[in-house]
């Protein structure tokens, strides 16, 4: 109905009309329910029409400012945040603190008014392109690592603020480092309370698991083993025996794959925290999509070292042959973004499993610290 009024809407109406995180509350989103958020999905997908890019930005800053952002926050930061006219990005790893993210070092000292950050992030995605970035910094440099850090809003135009590019195996550009050199930020810029960000930081990290979630091989993007099958199928099929026993391996793993993703997300959508199953899920996932891009490599041939070709045929499901030869670069990083399989896999054993924690440098340490907690 709405399309109908609005048949080519711009981003910001998308965002304004609530369709593009409809499970938000409102007046961000619509509250939508689990069915109503996948009918909203399937109308936008039949008009072709894309949400605005931001997937820092709606996946999980965004969720973060509506769980502990003030009033003017919110107002301030997620319209253009949903629209996509304001990117943001993710200031959370350091060259010292990747999977135990609690032990950071950048530092945010209170200065009157202001707040001084000094330190240095790594692996940054989309700092290039953002305007903002979600802040880990330790205020409290004398308090046990996950009580001492707080979470902040940081404007990459800030006088301080260096952005330097690195350029991934693809060839790509997506991630940075980012050198934060006595950065002053408002009082203003503090999510939630001083000194407790590290109760945010699992918010954020928790989100970050399920948005990575979607259906595509690559952290939900890209073709999936079906559309795989789906090309070998419209070749003629495969004779050979191994690559037949890969292929039925790669579409199972991406069916059970679909049904605990759908499991997850009516449990988001239902208002329940993304527990221990993301994390099942991720770890099934990131390994997945890593066989998915191996498997259409192999079925390529010799020809599938060739960077602009794809398994099989040139245009594979839709997708342009270079998704495959970059997918399968890309596949490299999906088991270390996001919180690495091995982190997933300690916290499954712990979580789930009810094993003991793994072995730490200090004791002890409670059962929530590590990255994708
Ligand atoms: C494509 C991509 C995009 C990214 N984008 C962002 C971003 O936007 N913002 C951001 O903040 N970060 C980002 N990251 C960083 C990412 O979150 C970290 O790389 C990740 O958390 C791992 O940290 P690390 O690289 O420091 O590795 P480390 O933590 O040093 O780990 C090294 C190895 O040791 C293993 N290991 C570590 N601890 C344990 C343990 N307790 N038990 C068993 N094994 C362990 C790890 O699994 C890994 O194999 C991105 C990474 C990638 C690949």
């Amino acid at each position: 109905m709405w399309l109908a009024d609005h048949p080519r809407p711009s981003a910001r109406q998308l965002a304004e009309a609530g369709y593009v995180a409809p499970h938000w509350p409102a007046p961000w989103g619509l509250s939508a329910d689990a069915v109503s958020q996948l009918v909203i999905d399937e109308e936008l997908r039949s008009a072709d029409l894309h949400r605005p890019f931001n997937p820092i930005g709606i996946g999980w800053a965004g969720p973060t400012l509506i769980y502990a952002g003030s009033e003017a926050q919110q107002h301030r930061y997620l319209p253009p945040l949903l629209s996509g006219e304001e990117v943001w990005c993710q200031l959370f790893s350091e060259p010292g603190a990747g999977s135990d993210l609690a032990g950071l070092s950048t530092r945010a000292r209170r200065d009157g008014d202001e707040w001084v950050v000094d330190g240095q992030k790594v692996w940054t995605s989309f700092a290039h392109l953002a305007q903002f970035g979600i802040l880990l910094a330790r205020t409290d440099p004398d308090a046990p690592k996950h009580r001492g850090v707080s979470y902040f809003i940081c404007p990459l135009d800030a006088p301080g603020v260096t952005i330097r590019p690195i350029v991934d195996m693809t060839g790509d550009h997506s991630f940075n480092e980012v050198f934060l050199d006595e950065v002053r930020l408002p009082a203003s810029a503090l999510v939630g309370e001083e000194h407790r960000g590290w109760t945010l930081a699992k918010v954020t990290l928790g989100n970050e698991r399920v948005s990575l979630s979607g259906e595509g091989a690559l952290w939900g993007q890209g073709p999936t083993a079906e559309a795989l099958v789906d090309t070998v199928r419209r070749a003629g099929g495969v004779r050979d025996p191994r690559l037949r026993q890969r292929l039925a391996r790669v579409w199972s793993e991406g069916e059970i794959l679909r049904l605990i993703r759908l499991r997850t997300l009516s449990a988001v959508l239902a208002g329940r925290a993304p527990g221990a199953e993301a994390s099942v899920r991720k770890a099934l996932a990131d390994a997945h999509g890593q066989h998915v891009m191996e498997l259409a490599l192999d079925l390529a041939g010799a020809r599938g070292l060739l960077a602009e070709a794809g398994p099989v045929i040139d245009d594979v499901g839709g997708w342009p042959a270079s998704t495959w030869s970059k997918g399968y670069l890309f596949a490299r990083a999906l088991t270390i973004g996001g919180g690495t399989s091995e982190v997933q896999r300690n916290i499954i054993a712990e979580r789930v499993l009810g094993l003991p924690h793994d072995v730490t440098v200090e004791a002890p340490r409670p059962a929530t610290a590590g990255r994708a907690t």
